[in-house]
Formats: structure tokens, C-alpha cells, sequence
């Protein structure tokens, strides 16, 4: 298999390439067709199996770039992490124009509000500051479209299920949500029934 074929744009394959990748790993093979399609998807994985680039390619085929409102938003339980997809989108993006913003706590406030009102495609964030600046209406929801929820057992054991569950309310209605966790226990499961239609079950 190969990312030929796969519906990726153009602009976004020279990136893929340009980036070092040959051929997707088993969870870009499985996840990233039916989350093109529109698909909710739970992915049971581990990091170090391709799932970071597999969101941000799937981020990126999304976007509309013509657009400068948040269209997709990207929760992660480190501000590492955060910051890590960040990056991987705008490498794997560098042909399409994308701008991207890590919104993290520990990082001025101030900056937040300069990038989030200069307008961006995607944000990057843990979910109390993402969580704060909805409620301030620094970031915009109406035109999210895509919710990724990484590592979702890591941001429940850090305490975050409150501040998820409150972005989520922020959302437009019609959002696709693709969820990671490598474990699914009983929480998780009641938030994929909570937020979810009809998923997509990827076991990796
Ligand atoms: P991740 O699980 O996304 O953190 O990825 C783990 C490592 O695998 C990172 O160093 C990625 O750059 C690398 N990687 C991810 N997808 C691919 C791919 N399709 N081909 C080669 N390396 C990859």
C-alpha cells in the first residue's frame, strides 16, 4: 500500500514526502481513508506507531485554507505533545499555506490572543487552555469541523474529562470526532457514546 490512492491532495503528498515518509504505517493504512470520508473513528494505539502523523495528515486534507476560521481543533494531555502535532502539521503541510497554532498552558496568554485573532486553521492545545480561550472568545468554534481527542486515557488520569467534556459543548453539532486512547476503559467508552456516531473501530 502507498499514500497514492489513499484521496490525498497533491499539495499534501509532496509534503508527506518531503517529510521522509515512504509508505503509511498500519494505522494511516486503516485510519486515515474512513476519517477522509467523514467517519468517526476510535483508534486503539500507542504512540510510536504513526498516529501523530496520521492526524495531521488527516487535519490537513480537511482544511480549507481559503478560509482563516479554526476548522479543526486537536486536544492532547501534554503541552509537548501539543506542540509536537503542531509541527508535524506544518512540515507534512508546508505546500498548502496552513497556519497552525499550539495552544498551551505555560505559554503567554497574550500570544495566544495575537495568533488566535490573526486567524488560524488548526489549533494544537491541552484542554484547560483550550478551554479558556473558548470561554474568553478568543477562539471561535463555529466553523470547527474535526475534534481529535489524543491519547483521551492520558488526559482522563490527568484530570482533564471536566475541561473535555466542556469544549465539546462549545461545538458546532455536526463535528466528526476521531478518538485515541491506547487502552478504552469504561470512561472512555462513555465518551465515545457521548460524542460519537456510529464509529470506526481501528485496533492496532
Ligand atoms: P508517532 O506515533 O506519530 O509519534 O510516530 C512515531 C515515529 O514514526 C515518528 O518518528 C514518525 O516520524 C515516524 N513515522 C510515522 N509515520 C511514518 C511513516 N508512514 N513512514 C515512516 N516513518 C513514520
Amino acid at each position: 500500500t502507498s499514500f497514492d490512492g489513499m484521496g490525498i491532495k497533491d499539495d499534501l503528498l509532496r509534503g508527506i514526502y518531503q517529510y521522509g515518509f515512504e509508505k503509511p504505517s498500519a494505522i494511516q493504512q486503516r485510519a486515515v481513508m474512513p476519517i477522509i470520508k467523514g467517519r468517526d473513528v476510535i483508534a486503539q494505539a500507542q504512540s510510536g506507531t504513526g498516529k501523530t502523523s496520521m492526524i495531521a495528515l488527516t487535519v490537513c486534507q480537511m482544511l480549507d485554507t481559503s478560509s482563516r476560521e479554526v476548522q479543526a481543533l486537536i486536544l492532547s494531555p501534554t503541552r509537548e505533545l501539543a506542540s509536537q502535532t503542531e509541527k508535524v502539521i506544518l512540515a507534512i503541510g508546508d505546500f498548502i499555506n496552513i497556519q497552525a497554532h499550539a495552544c498551551v498552558g505555560g505559554k503567554s496568554v497574550g500570544e495566544d490572543i495575537r495568533k488566535l485573532e490573526n486567524g488560524v486553521h488548526v489549533v494544537s492545545g491541552t484542554p484547560g487552555r483550550v478551554c479558556d480561550m473558548i470561554k474568553r472568545r478568543t477562539l471561535r468554534t463555529r466553523a470547527i469541523k474535526l475534534l481529535v481527542l489524543d491519547e483521551s486515557d492520558e488526559m482522563l488520569s490527568r484530570g482533564f474529562k471536566d475541561q473535555i467534556y466542556d469544549v465539546y459543548r462549545y461545538l458546532p453539532p455536526d463535528l466528526q470526532v476521531v478518538l485515541i486512547s491506547a487502552t478504552l476503559p469504561h470512561e472512555i467508552l462513555e465518551m465515545t457514546t457521548k460524542f460519537m456516531t456510529d464509529p470506526v473501530k481501528i485496533l492496532v
